[in-house]
């Protein structure tokens, strides 16, 4: 976890000086230790060699004094050069008595015979020993060395002082050394104070900028630096909170942009996350669904909406009567969902109302119609010359308007029935045994072959039966129509999960410009020969309305003069 409150954790400038503090104190208190034990132990080991060297300085004149064995003028000797020399002399016998001291009565003296130094020198070899004098609260050292007479040793000579006062030499220089070291940790502790607050201060204004940056004061930066480091420091802070300013504004600007933008739509748009809760409204969504503005509460029929697992991509719901179209999109970082809803209501009805109107005047044209052309037949029974010629062109005209009323209609249902197409399963070679035999003789009149060999067996598409019958009949009566000679091939096969159809014929072709154009309704290549061949200029849009309403789509290719291929695809019936 982290301690982000800056009052518990300690400055920078605190935490650099206490440890510089910490690392001097340590350091002088490790360099006096280490030079004061040098110190003392080169002094001590001096002060052992000049004691050695005394006794042995003394070995020549107890020789002398102790065969004479008086222990009195040994003694007076003893004592004479242990004031000389500031230093304790004594000298013991091989039994371990002490012959002469200079400090004590040699009479009451216990026997010296175990001490370290004497069992040493009796041994022949100079003997030394530190002891620590309890009573005196002393440090006292110890040197003996032998007295040698003839083959034997017959006494020790021993010199002892007391080492503090040897050593009080010391404590000048040791006094000398804690002063400068004194001295010398002051210094240190103010250039470190120095030293750390020239290192924690640029941190500090750096610091103080972005703090300012954090409580919203885009335009801080700090100061140039009195360092390369810190130069480089501040410029790249700055560079980069100029570029997060500019990045900040951007977005600002942009955010009200879309703001204005998702405001004067006049459709209604939401974003809903997966949860189905709306996160934003625009004004003609609140309007649409008689929203509150303050807290907007999901209308049920679209909380319906919202809590499906797939969202829909396009769909209508209805809302206390209105109907409403709407198209989403996802939302990739997030996953939320946008929505977008238009009241079409108004356009609903007026197209029911339209296509009623259609019907009903389809309906009332085509009864006077067929009366026509019944009264017109029988009429042409009985007439001959210019009347029969002039009843030919009543009964041709009135086959086209009755054509044409049958088109109208026809387009006004499928356009109205769009994307709804009926899903049945619909056999291809039932239908082609449907449709083919109705061109036939004309085909025959007209000297064609029409072949159908070219078909995956067993085919089915999921379609409207009644709707694909009409698809091949346009394509067909097309092809009969604009061919004059040659053939006219029909083939169906499998391509995944399609079934792709094909009406090619060898007939007059369509040329370059007019082939985006031949799916519109009332386009017609050649408006004379259409006209004259009974055309519409309704059949392929009507083809193109069925075919993509089920879910297929259609296209031509055509080379004029060579013959037109019709291509279209239906989705395979699933079982
Ligand atoms: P129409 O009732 O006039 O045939 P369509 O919508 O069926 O109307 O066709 C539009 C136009 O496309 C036709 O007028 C014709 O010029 C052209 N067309 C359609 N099919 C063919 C074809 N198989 N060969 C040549 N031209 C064609």
């Amino acid at each position: 976890m982290q301690n982000t409150e800056s009052g518990q954790v300690p400055s920078l400038l605190h935490s650099i000086l206490r440890g510089y503090v910490w690392m001097i104190a340590l350091l002088a208190v490790g360099i006096t230790a280490v030079v004061f034990t040098t110190l003392r132990s080169a002094s001590r080991e001096r002060a052992m060699e000049d004691l050695t060297r005394s006794a042995y300085a003394l070995v020549p004149a107890v020789q002398s004094y102790i065969t004479d064995s008086t222990s009195a003028a040994l003694n007076s000797l003893v004592n004479e050069v242990a004031t000389t020399m500031d230093t304790r002399i004594t000298v013991i016998n091989r039994d371990g008595s002490v012959v002469a001291d200079s400090e004590k009565d040699p009479d009451e003296m216990e026997n010296h015979r175990t001490r370290i130094e004497v069992i040493a020198a009796f041994n022949g070899v100079p003997g030394r020993s530190v002891r620590f004098s309890k009573t005196l609260g002393r440090e006292m050292l110890y040197t003996a060395v032998p007295v040698v007479i003839g083959d034997s040793i017959t006494a020790v000579v021993r010199t002892s002082l007391f080492f503090d006062s040897y050593s009080a030499a010391l404590q000048p220089i040791v006094k000398e050394m804690l002063l400068i070291i004194l001295t010398a940790l002051v210094v240190a502790v103010i250039s470190g104070w120095i030293i750390s607050r020239r290192i924690a201060g640029p941190m500090s204004d750096l610091a103080s900028v972005a703090d300012r940056v954090r409580r919203g004061e885009l335009g801080a930066r700090a100061a140039p630096g009195h360092t390369r480091e810190h130069n480089s420091l501040a410029l790249s802070l700055n560079e980069t909170l100029a570029r997060n300013e500019n990045l900040i504004l951007d977005l600002s600007r942009s955010d009200s942009r879309n703001r204005a933008i998702l405001e004067s739509m006049i459709e209604g748009v939401a974003v809903v996350n997966r949860d189905g809760d709306l996160l934003v409204t625009n004004d003609s969504f609140r309007d649409l669904f008689n929203t509150g503005s303050s807290e907007i509460k999901v209308p049920a029929e679209l909380a319906e909406l919202f809590s499906q697992s797939s969202l829909p991509s396009s769909g209508i719901v209805e809302f206390e009567g209105k109907i409403v179209a709407f198209s989403s999109a996802e939302v990739s970082d997030s996953g939320d969902y946008v929505f977008s809803f238009r009241d079409v209501t108004a356009e609903v009805h007026l197209s029911e109302m339209k296509k009623d109107f259609i019907t009903n005047v389809s309906h009332e044209l085509r009864t006077p119609l067929t009366a026509i052309k019944g009264y017109a037949e029988t009429l042409q029974e009985d007439a001959s010359g210019e009347s029969s010629d002039y009843l030919k062109i009543i009964l041709r005209n009135t086959e086209r308007l009755i054509a044409l009323v049958k088109d109208i209609q026809t387009l006004s249902e499928v356009e109205s029935e769009e994307g709804t197409c009926r899903g049945e399963s619909v056999s291809v070679s039932d239908i082609l045994d449907t449709v083919l035999p109705l061109f036939t003789s004309r085909a025959m009149d007209k000297g064609i072959t029409i072949t159908a060999e070219q078909i995956t067996p067993n085919l089915t598409v999921n379609a409207d039966h009644h709707r694909i019958e009409q698809v091949f009949v346009n394509l067909i009566d097309n092809a009969v129509k604009y061919t004059d000679s040659g053939f006219i091939q029909i083939s169906a096969a499998k391509k995944g999960n399609q079934a792709v159809f094909a009406v090619s014929d060898t007939g007059r072709g369509i040329p370059r410009e007019a082939i985006p154009r031949v799916f519109e309704r009332f386009y017609v290549v050649d408006r004379s020969r259409s006209r004259k061949m009974g055309g519409t200029g309704l059949g392929l849009a009507i083809t193109k309305h069925i075919v993509e309403g089920c879910g297929g789509t259609i296209s031509v290719s055509s080379t004029p003069g060579q013959g037109s291929t019709f291509l279209f695809t239906l989705p395979l019936a699933t079982s």
